[in-house]
C-alpha cells in the first residue's frame, strides 16, 4: 500500500467510475432494463389501412390473428369514412358497409391482441374524390367550402381550379352536428379511446369566395377545425390523431405541396392543442420532421408507405430519438405506423402474393422485421 497515496487512490476511483459512466452511455439498454421492452424502445407499432368490405372481413381478422398479433402491432387506424351502416345518418352510408355486427368481429380480434383501434373518418379534406362528390357534400351540398367549383366529368392533375378534393366550409354553422354524430356513433361501435380525423392535403380552405371564411387566416381556420374536434372527442375522454403534412412548412423545408403545406396552414402548428397526435407521413425520403414536431410539445409516429429501405432508416431514426432526446422530447417519440393505400383484399393480394419490389407490402415486412430485432 506504501506506493499508494489517497491522491492516488482517488484518482483509480474517478477513472473506474468514470469508466462505468461512459460504458453506460454508449450502450443504454445494457444499463437500463426497462428499454429490453419493446413498449419502452417503441411504444407505437402501427398498421393504417382501410377497413374490409363484408367479403373481405374473415381474412381481415385472420391477418390480425396471424400476421398482426406476432409482431406485436398494437395500434391500427382504420379507414371507415361512410363504410358503415350508421343508424344516426343513414343518408350517409356508402356502398359495401359494415354493419354493426361485423364491426364487432374486428374489435373481439383486437382485444384479444391488445391492439388499439383508431377509426378514421376524414374531416375537413377529401369530401370528394377524382371526379366523384363523397356522401357528405352530396347528403349536404351547402356545406361545400367551393360549390362554384363543378366536379369534372374526368379528371386530371393539375387542372385550372386546383382541384384535388373537395373540402367543408369549417365554418358552416350545421356541419357538426351532422360530423360529430358520425364521429360518436364510428367510436361507439369500435370502442374507441382515440379517432382519427384524417386533415391531410386540404387544399382548399379559406376560399375567397367562401362567404363566412373568405380574407381569413388559414392557419387560424386549420387549427380552429382541429380544436373544435378535438374539443368534441375529449368530452368523452378520446384523443384526436391527424395526419401532420399541413402543420409542416412545404416551402421553406423543401417539402412542396404534398406532404407539407404551401397554403399557410403550418403555423397552426403552434395553435393546436398539445395533445393532438401527429401521424407524420414521408414516403420516398426519411425526413426527419419528427423532430419538429416533439419539439413543439406534440407526440408523432413517423409514417412509411412503399419504400422499404425508408421504412427500415426510419424505424431506426425514431429508436435513435427516443434514445438520445431529454425526458421532456423523448415520450412525444411514439413509434412508427405503416400505411397502405390501396384496399384491404388489393393489401392482401400483394403481401400474400409477395409482389416484388417498392410495395406497401413489402414495407410492412420490411418495418416490422427491423422492428422484431429491436430489444432483443
Ligand atoms: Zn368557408
Amino acid at each position: 500500500m506504501k506506493y499508494f497515496s489517497i491522491q492516488k487512490i482517488f484518482l483509480l476511483f474517478f477513472i473506474l467510475i468514470n469508466q462505468t459512466v461512459v460504458q453506460a452511455q454508449s450502450n443504454p439498454t445494457a444499463s437500463n432494463p426497462a428499454q429490453t421492452n419493446i413498449d419502452s424502445i417503441l411504444p407505437i407499432r402501427g398498421l393504417s389501412i382501410a377497413a374490409p368490405t363484408s367479403a373481405t372481413l374473415d381474412s381481415f381478422v385472420t391477418f390480425i390473428n396471424q400476421e398482426l398479433a406476432p409482431r406485436r402491432v398494437n395500434a391500427l387506424i382504420l379507414r371507415i369514412d361512410y363504410h358503415y351502416k350508421y343508424k344516426s345518418h343513414p343518408e350517409l352510408v356508402d356502398s359495401s358497409s359494415l354493419s354493426l355486427a361485423e364491426v364487432k368481429k374486428i374489435v373481439n380480434a383486437c382485444k384479444q391482441h391488445k391492439i388499439r383501434i383508431i377509426p378514421q373518418v376524414n374531416l375537413l379534406g377529401h369530401q370528394s374524390w377524382a371526379k366523384t362528390t363523397g356522401p357528405l357534400l352530396r347528403a349536404y351540398p351547402h356545406f361545400d367550402e367551393t360549390p362554384h367549383v363543378k366536379m369534372p366529368e374526368v379528371y386530371k392533375w393539375p387542372n385550372p381550379d386546383g382541384l384535388y378534393c373537395k373540402s367543408y366550409c369549417p365554418l358552416h354553422p350545421d356541419v357538426h352536428k351532422v360530423v360529430f354524430e358520425v364521429v360518436d356513433e364510428i367510436c361507439d361501435a369500435f370502442e374507441a379511446s382515440a379517432f382519427h380525423a384524417g386533415m391531410d392535403e386540404v387544399f382548399y380552405l379559406g376560399d375567397d369566395k367562401c362567404p363566412r371564411c373568405s380574407g381569413r387566416d388559414k392557419a387560424e381556420l386549420f387549427a380552429g377545425e382541429v380544436t373544435k374536434i378535438r374539443n368534441h372527442l375529449a368530452q368523452k375522454n378520446r384523443e384526436l390523431w391527424i395526419w401532420g403534412d399541413r402543420l409542416i412548412d412545404g416551402k421553406t423545408t423543401g417539402l412542396g405541396i404534398w406532404e407539407a403545406s404551401f397554403n399557410n396552414t403550418h403555423r397552426a402548428i403552434d395553435m393546436i392543442p398539445r395533445d393532438v397526435f401527429i401521424c407524420d407521413w414521408h414516403y420516398a425520403r426519411p425526413d426527419k420532421t419528427a423532430v419538429l414536431f416533439a419539439a413543439k410539445g406534440l407526440r408523432v409516429a413517423t409514417c412509411p408507405w412503399r419504400t422499404p429501405q425508408t421504412a427500415v432508416i426510419q424505424t431506426s431514426d425514431m429508436v435513435a430519438f427516443r434514445q438520445h432526446s431529454t425526458r421532456q422530447m423523448k415520450e412525444n417519440f411514439q413509434g412508427m405506423i405503416s400505411t397502405v393505400w390501396t384496399s384491404a383484399s388489393g393489401f392482401f393480394r400483394e403481401f400474400y402474393g409477395k409482389a416484388p419490389g417498392n410495395t406497401s407490402g413489402n414495407t410492412f415486412r420490411a418495418m416490422f422485421d427491423e422492428i422484431d430485432k429491436l430489444g432483443k
